[in-house]
């Protein structure tokens, strides 16, 4: 079976609590914007608009994407970034019934056929306008229709609700209604499917752990199709009636829309952790109340600075698999700087186990952070092998984070402490390092590769690859025109190279990865550190 159900007593539990309500996302959308429609919805650098606008453009577009024959439950591909048409687009594909699938405009030929086909994807929606030739690449990939953002046919207006609501009518609210992709397993980037309650209850049950309201205004500077995007920001801000103040990671651009438009919330992901030394940091706060700070541990210096500045922090631990944990308002300072709080929702069920095993570690011991809860998920799309490893033998989804938790006040906060999943977070980017290495071990001349972690101060950690080659050592440009070659989305290529005689083994015989990365740790320094 292709998609892993929630067992039929857990759905019941969660809808008779109240938590996954019954309508699809794209009725969900529509009946807030029934309320508030009035309200700005969207402020992007490239225009704005309020609800009544989202939701009648996003109704033409449903209606002019059913007219191009794309039917509901067809998976579509989104290579966009951050502009105003990328949020009616999305709400346009899901009121036509489609089904986004959340890859990065980063990606290229290696990711978006493996993804492609692993979905049966129908279509695939660019932009245009970036340094890349999106559209171009679309073509080329041939992954069905290709559509482009703001080129889009619109339906008649006259009948684009009716059919709206013809398609939704048909859609149940236990339907998948977006697949998100996973960053943290092996191989190929696992999908992972999320069904409209449990999705939009994710959403909102995060704007309302943080007290939101019709007059918030939720600023996001991060890739906004990607799952904290969506549900940090798109959905939470809508199911809230507040108003997404939509920038992009540039800060130059990005501040003076905050600052303009009185933002009040801002999610800083790591490669913005150093957004406080930017000149248009205290224009842009000026309105703000509260900075979520997440995908790295936090630096306590930051945490010191924000709330020197009288900015309330706090911190979030996020996974497109599901399971969040946020330092919500009335938490300690203790908790706020430094844990990542506690679970969204109370019928989350966490235990820190010892890797590999079922068996918990004792109160405040390090081990695996295991969930499992009404928005996450129950199994990885198409990935039965995978499965059976990636949850516990009563369904607990292993996460590969590793956590401790620790009373404070009375209540079990917990904290980040690493992770056992083998992958390399770079700026909220995550590379599998096997992956990489099978790339390298396509190069004629490499025999052994081994991809790890390197600390990096702006964007946390970068790929560093050991080598064993035959012959003269590699350079780095000729490592990066084998994986342009192989269509490598450029995050994933190794930023430096190390050779070495052989691959350094543990007693068991894997790659010595904490060997590896504590090599290059020492190599870099504290100089390289705090000098780049
Ligand atoms: P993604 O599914 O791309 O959102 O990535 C989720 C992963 O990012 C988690 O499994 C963690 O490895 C990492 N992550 C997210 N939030 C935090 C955090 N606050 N601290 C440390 N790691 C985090």
């Amino acid at each position: 079976m292709s998609l892993v159900p929630y067992p039929p007593e857990a759905v019941d539990r969660y809808r008779s609590a109240g938590l996954w309500g019954t309508r699809t996302i794209a009725d969900e959308l529509h009946a807030v914007a029934s309320q508030h429609p009035d309200r700005d919805a969207v402020v992007a650098l490239d225009g704005r608009v309020t609800y009544r606008q989202l939701d009648s453009r996003s109704d033409l577009l449903a209606a002019g994407l059913a007219g191009l024959g794309l039917r509901p439950g067809d998976p579509v591909l989104l290579q966009v970034t951050n502009r105003l048409d990328t949020v009616l687009g999305w709400y346009g594909l899901l009121k036509a019934g489609l089904v986004p699938v959340a890859t990065l405009a980063a990606h290229r030929a290696h990711e978006i056929s493996e993804i492609a086909r692993r979905v049966g994807a129908v279509a695939h929606l660019v932009e245009r306008g970036g340094k890349f030739d999106l559209v171009g690449f679309a073509r080329e990939q041939a992954v069905g229709q290709v559509l482009v953002l703001g080129e889009l046919p619109e339906g008649d207006p006259a009948r684009a609700r009716g059919l709206v609501e013809e398609i939704q009518a048909g859609i149940g609210p236990d339907a998948v209604a977006v697949y998100q992709l996973s960053g943290g397993t092996t191989g190929v980037p696992k999908v992972i499917p999320r069904l409209h309650a449990e999705y939009w209850y994710n959403a909102a049950a995060y704007a309302r752990s943080w007290g939101w309201t019709p007059e918030t205004r939720v600023a996001h500077l991060i890739p906004v199709i990607h799952n904290a995007g969506i549900v940090c920001a798109v959905h939470a801000a809508h199911s809230a009636g507040a108003c997404l103040v939509l920038g992009t990671p540039d800060l130059d651009e990005s501040l003076p829309l905050l600052a303009r438009e009185g933002a009040t919330h801002v999610l800083l992901g790591h490669g913005h952790y150093r957004a406080a030394d930017h000149p248009g940091f205290p224009a842009a706060t000026a309105a703000i109340t509260q900075v979520v700070l997440s995908g790295a541990k936090v630096p306590p210096s930051l945490f010191d600075r924000l709330e020197a500045r009288g900015i309330w922090s706090g911190q979030l631990f996020g996974m497109g698999e599901g399971l969040f944990l946020t330092t919500r308002p009335g938490a300690p300072r203790t908790a706020r700087a430094t844990t990542v709080g506690t679970p969204l929702s109370e019928h989350d069920e966490i235990r820190i186990l010892e890797p590999g095993s079922e068996t918990e570690v004792p109160p405040g011991a390090v081990g695996e952070l295991c969930a499992r809860g009404p928005y996450t998920l129950r199994g990885y799309y198409d990935a039965a092998e995978h499965n059976a490893r990636a949850f516990t033998s009563d369904g607990l989804y292993r996460t590969g984070d590793l956590a401790s938790s620790q009373p404070i006040e009375g209540q079990r906060y917990v904290s980040i402490e690493g992770r056992i999943k083998d992958l390399i977070n770079r700026g909220g980017e995550k590379i599998n390092a096997e992956e990489v290495e099978l790339v390298l071990l396509r190069h004629p001349r490499i025999t052994g590769a081994a991809a790890v972690a390197m600390p990096d101060p702006r964007l946390g950690e970068r790929t560093c690859a050991y080598l064993v080659v035959d012959g003269d050592p590699l350079t780095l440009p000729e490592v990066a025109e084998h994986f342009a070659a192989h269509g490598v989305a450029t995050f994933k290529w190794p930023e430096r190279i190390e050779h070495l005689a052989e691959i350094p083994r543990t007693l068991v015989g894997k790659t010595d990865k904490k060997a590896l990365a504590a090599d290059i740790a020492r190599r870099i320094g504290p100089e390289e550190m705090s000098a780049r």
